[in-house]
């Protein structure tokens, strides 16, 4: 998996945050935040979108089925 930086405060972003930035902002987008910053951005808790992330990857949403380990 390549690296990604956060866009904002320029921190690695997870493959979950990634798979995470592709659900919620659309697959074309060209930049990604981290959980932190895409709380800030979306206006919602930081550990709602973890925790929104989570029931992505237990559902079996294919952008998170790539995910190997986070
Ligand atoms: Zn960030």
């Amino acid at each position: 998996m390549k690296k990604v930086a956060c866009c904002n405060c320029k921190k690695e972003v997870g493959d979950t945050e990634v798979a995470l930035n592709l659900k919620l902002l659309g697959k074309h987008i060209g930049n990604f935040r981290c959980f932190g910053c895409l709380s800030v951005n979306l206006n919602c808790d930081r550990d709602k979108l973890i925790r929104l992330a989570q029931h992505y990857k237990d559902s079996g949403c294919i952008l998170f089925m790539t995910i190997e380990s986070s």
